[in-house]
């Protein structure tokens, strides 16, 4: 158990330092299958994702009942909706990460670029903007991200999942990573030769 609560704050530290959540920002999440049945190990709310301690992380049922001490974070809403939905993933992160929270504050798509393994669309899917923390956004976003890996939240931010949290965590590195470069080329196209 101590594994999984040390991998949450772990995750929390490493975004942090690579600037995908800043503040009190993202949440991160990870499903956990054990002999008494499945729960959900989550970051709280209104603590920032970086120094966490044990003690901060929240425990909570798939129906959002408390099984620990603290006040989970605000979109656990929308995580338990992902998980409800979607049995083959065990982890989600959440951030507000600049490049790619800026495409979502534009009308500009993210391109799937090479690297996520099988292509499937040629652009991340997104949807529109739902108030953060509402019930709108947990079943907008939970029947949003389907069969995929990533879901970009119109004026918001990102949703990772994976099979694992390491899993996860590369894939919000890469869709920033992405990003960025996507951002960068479009800078570069939209000057003249100097
Ligand atoms: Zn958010």
């Amino acid at each position: 158990m101590i594994k999984n609560i040390q991998e949450i704050i772990d995750t929390g530290n490493n975004l942090y330092n690579k600037n995908l959540i800043s503040g009190k920002s993202g949440n991160i999440s990870k499903r956990i299958r054990g002999a008494s049945g499945e729960f959900i190990a989550i970051t709280p709310t209104l603590k920032s994702l970086s120094g966490l301690n044990p003690e901060d992380i929240v425990l909570v049922d798939l129906d959002g009942n408390l099984l620990s001490n603290g006040k989970p974070s605000s979109e656990i809403g929308m995580h338990l909706e992902i998980y409800k939905k979607r049995d083959d993933i065990n982890a989600i992160v959440h951030t507000h990460a600049p490049y790619a929270t800026g495409f979502a504050f534009s009308d500009k798509k993210i391109k799937r670029l090479e690297g996520f393994g099988e292509i499937k669309k040629p652009y991340l899917p997104s949807i529109e903007y739902e108030k953060p923390g509402s019930e709108e956004l947990a079943v907008n976003a939970s029947e949003g991200i389907g069969n995929d890996d990533v879901l970009i939240l119109k004026n918001h931010g990102v949703i990772c999942v994976g099979e694992n949290l390491k899993e996860a965590e590369s894939l919000a590195i890469f869709v920033e990573e992405s990003a960025k470069t996507q951002f960068v080329t479009l800078m570069l196209n939209s000057v003249e030769d100097i």
